[in-house]
C-alpha cells in the first residue's frame, strides 16, 4: 500500500509538534484526520491543500466522552480505514508539589494520559479488526526523569510509556504496533512560556546547545510509522539532554 492510501489521525494536530506532524505526514502522502479543541487556522489548511492530500477536522476535547468515538467514526465514514494514530494532544499546568492542587494534577493526567487511553481504545479496536495499525504516543523526557514543578506532567508522561508498552504487547499478535516519542525541549507555545533564565539553565544541560524544532519530532513520528518491525519503543529526541 502506498502512503497515498494511508490515513493518519493526529490529536492536537493544529499547533506546535502536532502541526509539524500533520505537515510531515501530508508531505509523505497520508490522508489526514485532525483533532483539536479550537479551529484550524487558514494557513495550516492552505499548507495541507498545497501538499495535495485531503483532510477531515474533528473538533473536540479529548477528555470529553464522545470525542474519541466521533474521531474514529468519522475517519471510517470518510476513509474506511485508519493506519496511524498519533496521540499528541497534551498540556502542562506547572507548580511545585507543595502548591499543586488535586485539580492541577488531574487536569494534566486527564488530557495527557486518560485522553491518550480514550482515543487509543476506540482506534485500537478498529486496528485489531483490520490486523494492521500503528499508534504513536507523545511522552517526554520529563516522564523518564521527572522535573521540578512538573510532577503532574511527569506522572502523566511516565504513564504514557507504560501504556505504550502494554498496548504494544496486546497489539503485536494482530500486527498493531505502538511506540512512544520522548522529546526534550522543543520550541513551541508550550515552552514559549518559560522564563528566559529557566531556558538558559535548561540550555546548559543540552549537549547540542539548542532547543529542538517541531519538525525534528515529526521526522521521528514518520520513522516510527514506516518501520514495521518497531514496537514498544520509546524514541528520545532531545539533543542529547538525557545522555
Ligand atoms: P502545544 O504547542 O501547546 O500544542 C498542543 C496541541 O494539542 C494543540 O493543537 C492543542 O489545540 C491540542 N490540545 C491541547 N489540549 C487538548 C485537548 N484536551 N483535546 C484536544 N486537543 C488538545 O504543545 P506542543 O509543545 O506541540 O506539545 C505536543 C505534545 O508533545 C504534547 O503531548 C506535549 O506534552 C509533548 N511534548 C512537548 C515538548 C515540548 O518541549 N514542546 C516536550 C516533550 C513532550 P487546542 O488548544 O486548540 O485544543
Amino acid at each position: 500500500m502506498t502512503s497515498n492510501e494511508k490515513v493518519a489521525v493526529i490529536t492536537g494536530g493544529s499547533r506546535g509538534i502536532g502541526r509539524a506532524i500533520t505537515l510531515k505526514f501530508a508531505a509523505a502522502g497520508y490522508q489526514l484526520v485532525l483533532n483539536a479543541r479550537s479551529a484550524l487556522d487558514a494557513e495550516l489548511v492552505q499548507a495541507i491543500e498545497d501538499l495535495g492530500v485531503t483532510y477531515l477536522f474533528v473538533q473536540g476535547d479529548i477528555t470529553a466522552a464522545d470525542t474519541a468515538d466521533r474521531l474514529v467514526k468519522e475517519t471510517f465514514e470518510r476513509y474506511g480505514r485508519l493506519d496511524v494514530l498519533v496521540n499528541n494532544a497534551g498540556i502542562t499546568r506547572d507548580k511545585l508539589v507543595m502548591a499543586m492542587s488535586v485539580e492541577d494534577f488531574q487536569a494534566v493526567v486527564d488530557v495527557n494520559l486518560v485522553g491518550t487511553f480514550r482515543v487509543t481504545q476506540v482506534a485500537f479496536k478498529k486496528m485489531l479488526r483490520q490486523r494492521s495499525g500503528c499508534i504513536i504516543n507523545l511522552s517526554s523526557v520529563i516522564g523518564q526523569h521527572g522535573n521540578m514543578g512538573q510532577a503532574n506532567y511527569a506522572a502523566s508522561k511516565a504513564g504514557v510509556i507504560g501504556f505504550t508498552q502494554s498496548v504494544a504487547k496486546e497489539g503485536a499478535m494482530r500486527n498493531v504496533r505502538c511506540n512512544a516519542i520522548a522529546p526534550g525541549m522543543i520550541e513551541t507555545e508550550m515552552t514559549a512560556v518559560l522564563k528566559p533564565s529557566v531556558k538558559e539553565a535548561i540550555m546548559t544541560q543540552i549537549p547540542l546547545q539548542r532547543f529542538g524544532q517541531p519538525e525534528e519530532v515529526a521526522s521521528a513520528a514518520l520513522f516510527l510509522a514506516e518501520n514495521d518491525y518497531l514496537t514498544g519503543q520509546v524514541l528520545t529526541v532531545d539533543g542529547g539532554m538525557t545522555i
